[in-house]
C-alpha cells in the first residue's frame, strides 16, 4: 500500500507543481466561477467554454494549498473535451470518492475499495479522505465546476 502512497503523493506534487491547463479564458464567450474554501483560504476560478454538449475547453487559476490546486488540475485534465454528460459521470464518481470512507477508517480499517483503476490519476486523490480537513480543499475546484455547469442553459 505505501508504494502506492508514494505513487499518488508523487500525481498530487506533479499536478501542484506544473498545473495543467493553467490560465483563464475570455469571459464571455466563457463561463467564468469562482469557489472558496474559507477553511483553508482557497480560492479556485474555472473558466468554461461549452460547444455542442461538450466541455470544449476549461481553464483553471486562483491561489491555495497544494490539495486544493492539484485537485483542480487532476479535474481539468479529466473533464477537458468530455461531453457534458461524461463531466457529470467523472464529477459523481469522484464525490464518491471522496465521502465513500468517510468515518470508515477510526478502526484503521482499509476503505471500501472503488473501482480506482476506472479513476486514472484522479485516483491520487483517494488518500486525502483521511484528512477530513483536506477534503474541502480537494472538492473546491469540483463544486466550482458543478456551479458553473448548472449555469449552462439546457
Ligand atoms: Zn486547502
Amino acid at each position: 500500500m505505501s508504494n502506492l502512497e508514494d505513487l499518488y503523493r508523487e500525481i498530487i506534487l506533479d499536478h501542484y507543481r506544473s498545473p495543467r491547463n493553467r490560465g483563464e479564458l475570455e469571459s464571455p464567450p466563457a463561463l467564468r466561477v469562482e469557489g472558496f474554501n474559507p477553511l483553508c483560504g482557497d480560492e479556485i476560478v474555472v473558466y468554461l467554454d461549452v460547444t455542442n454538449g461538450t466541455l470544449s475547453n476549461i481553464k483553471i487559476a486562483g491561489t491555495g494549498c497544494s490539495i486544493s490546486q492539484s485537485s483542480a488540475s487532476l479535474m481539468s485534465a479529466a473533464v477537458k473535451g468530455k461531453t457534458l454528460e461524461e463531466v457529470h459521470k467523472i464529477i459523481s464518481r469522484f464525490k464518491q470518492l471522496m465521502t465513500i470512507t468517510e468515518g470508515t477508517l477510526e478502526d484503521g480499517s482499509e476503505p471500501e475499495p472503488i473501482d480506482l483503476a476506472s479513476m486514472g490519476e484522479l485516483a491520487a486523490l483517494a488518500g486525502v479522505v483521511k484528512f477530513p480537513v483536506r477534503i474541502k480543499c480537494a472538492t473546491l475546484s469540483w463544486n466550482t465546476l458543478v456551479q458553473g455547469l448548472d449555469e449552462i442553459p439546457a
